[in-house]
């Protein structure tokens, strides 16, 4: 049994879902289908997601929301006149809309959260009615009777253990399943989203569920590359990948898959393909568990993200102090900040988080580790970028960072701090923000045009 799931851009309109369904009828296997909130159609185009952000505001600010509200419908109306379907379903739209906006007024987190999960649940019912239509037995299951359980996080909902076992009685339907992704229901019985994007979380959830054998992830690109496009010129799609090398790419900037989709995947070892709606006969990007390691591929792909802030800390003899790291993240932890790598020696260390964790409080934390952590030295920099080359590959081989860091002196690059966590998976380099685009630039023409890494 495959499970697929189709992106905003693949079911943006009517063409488009037209495509969708070509793909899921042909295929036997394709049983269930989960899909997004029509995307943008084209590229000033704004996705159905934030349409329903901007309803909310309109709400929540107590102004007029009459015309955000139809320009949600309008999206709608539109696909259900080009596929020439009945105009109840746009009754339906309205009625739900109006109905959250009257009880959850003045619970705005539920409400955002009910208005957010509109986008995928309307195209969810249209696209099972329309396939009906054809003469294709399907039926719209919503997250609730899915048995989608999650925790009660607005937008930020996790799943609930006991949404496995619900959830592989999907198998004994004989009809096409159309489920919207994006959100569940919690014991509460609320609506609660995942994060923006979350859809992909939805269709690794059910596919673990039923114990699917694939999990289809459509999109609109025909893999996963290599290294940004609009960076490098034409890179090569990855044909393999493992979990462990998309999380470490996705955290670092790899858009294409949510990060948080993997986990409930790599626990069954549920392999992924990344495929393209308008290209259905590439091949793809598959994420599984392991994969082959030849010469062409040690490493798997470059990223580098922005917008990180450091804090660099210098204390003399701070190697025989005993617990000095921990005083100083207990600050962090008081202000709840995550941070994401720590360079260190034996003198100073550094800590780097992306800059939104420290905003608008970067002066008490600073001050809070001057007083309680006796520091002899603080500074902040901001504008980092953080450079990341991963690749399974890497432990067996010797000298990827001798050539990555040739790479970056050959484009004149400032290498200000490296970083290589005990699995060899990646190498993290702290590099300023304006030399981000010349370094991926540099390392890939190095790692898969030139002296490629050899094992
Ligand atoms: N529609 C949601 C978003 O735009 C979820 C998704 O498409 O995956 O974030």
């Amino acid at each position: 049994m495959k499970v697929s799931k189709f992106g905003g851009s693949s079911v943006s309109n009517a063409e488009q879902i037209k495509k969708v369904l070509n793909i899921v009828n042909s295929d036997e296997d394709r049983k269930i289908t989960i899909v997004s909130a029509p995307g943008k159609r084209h590229k000033e185009d704004v996705k159905t997601t934030d349409l329903l952000i901007r309803l909310y505001e309109k709400v929540i600010d107590r102004l007029d929301y009459i015309s955000k509200k139809e320009e949600i419908i309008q999206r709608y109306a539109d696909i259900i006149h080009e596929l020439h379907m009945s105009d109840t379903l746009l009754s339906t739209i309205d009625q739900t809309l109006e109905s959250y906006i009257a009880t959850l007024k003045d619970k705005p987190s539920r409400l955002l959260d009910a208005l957010l999960s509109c986008g995928e649940n309307f195209n969810a019912q249209l696209i099972a009615e329309y396939n009906n239509s054809q003469g294709v037995p399907t039926r719209y299951i919503s997250p609730g009777d899915a048995g989608i359980t999650v925790t009660d996080l607005p937008q930020n909902a996790q799943i609930l253990d006991q949404s496995y076992e619900a959830l592989y009685k999907l198998r004994e339907y004989d009809e096409k399943l159309i489920i919207p992704g994006f959100f569940g229901l919690s014991r509460q019985n609320y609506i609660v989203t995942f994060p923006r994007g979350g859809s992909d979380i939805t269709g690794a959830i059910v596919a673990r569920g039923v114990r699917a054998d694939i999990y289809e992830n459509f999109t609109d690109v025909s893999g996963i590359f290599r290294a940004n496009p609009s960076i490098v010129k034409n890179p090569e799609v990855i044909d393999e990948i493992t979990y462990r090398e998309m999380r470490e790419l996705s955290y670092a900037g790899f858009g294409v898959f949510h990060d948080e989709a993997l986990q409930p995947l790599h626990k069954d070892r549920i392999p992924v393909v990344i495929k393209n709606t308008n290209r259905p006969d590439d091949i793809g990007t598959y994420i599984r568990h392991d994969r082959e390691i030849n010469s062409n591929n040690v490493i798997s792909g470059i990223s580098c993200d922005k917008d990180f802030t450091v804090l660099n800390i210098k204390k003399y003899l701070m190697n025989r102090q005993v617990g000095f790291t921990r005083k100083i993240l207990g600050v962090l932890e008081d202000y709840e900040i995550s941070f994401d790598h720590m360079p260190s020696g034996i003198d100073s260390i550094s800590i780097i988080m992306r800059s939104k964790e420290i905003q608008h409080r970067e002066e008490q934390v600073l001050n809070d580790i001057r007083e309680r952590c006796e520091v002899d030295e603080l500074s902040v920099e901001h504008d980092l970028a953080v450079l990341m080359i991963v690749g399974e590959g890497m432990h067996r081989i010797v000298g990827t960072a001798n050539t990555i860091t040739h790479a970056l002196a050959e484009a004149n690059i400032n290498l200000k701090m490296m970083n290589q966590g005990a699995s060899e998976i990646s190498i993290m380099f702290g590099i300023d923000v304006i030399d981000a685009e010349k370094a991926v630039k540099s390392t890939y023409e190095y790692c898969y045009n030139g002296q490629c890494l050899k094992i």
